[in-house]
């Protein structure tokens, strides 16, 4: 994947403008230390990623439709494991453990969706 495309700056969580400094001060999708916690500015070229406060309340709405879609069919899953081969009913805990695993990443991902919607790359 190359750097100017959006989802560049979102799956390795750079900045949108430069997409070269790190959008959180921990910089990978599964972290367990200093979850959310991000600069000012980009380290890089400066771009301000508190916009405006409370700017990242609107990333829950960003990470819902992802939670749902990911959550209703493991919900449909479970309730349908009585007819389902002994395979699916040994892997369902595990796959319920891997989805709760996947809310770190999934909150820093909707705020990279964020800021990308607000910010464009620009080369220089
Ligand atoms: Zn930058």
């Amino acid at each position: 994947m190359k750097r100017g495309n959006k989802l560049y700056s979102i799956l390795k969580l750079k900045c949108p403008r430069c997409q070269i400094g790190d959008l959180f001060c921990s910089p990978g999708l599964f972290v367990y230390k200093d979850i959310l916690k991000m600069p000012d500015k980009c380290p890089h070229c400066e771009q301000d990623f508190k916009l405006e406060p409370g700017f990242y309340t609107a990333a829950l709405w960003i990470s819902y439709p992802i939670v749902l879609l990911i959550f209703i069919p493991l919900l449909l899953l479970g309730f349908s494991l009585d007819s389902m081969h002994y395979f699916f009913k040994f892997m369902y805990p595990f796959i319920i453990l891997f989805s709760f695993m996947l809310q770190v990443p999934l909150m820093r991902i909707a705020r990279a969706i964020l800021l990308n919607m607000n910010i464009d790359y620009q080369a220089k």
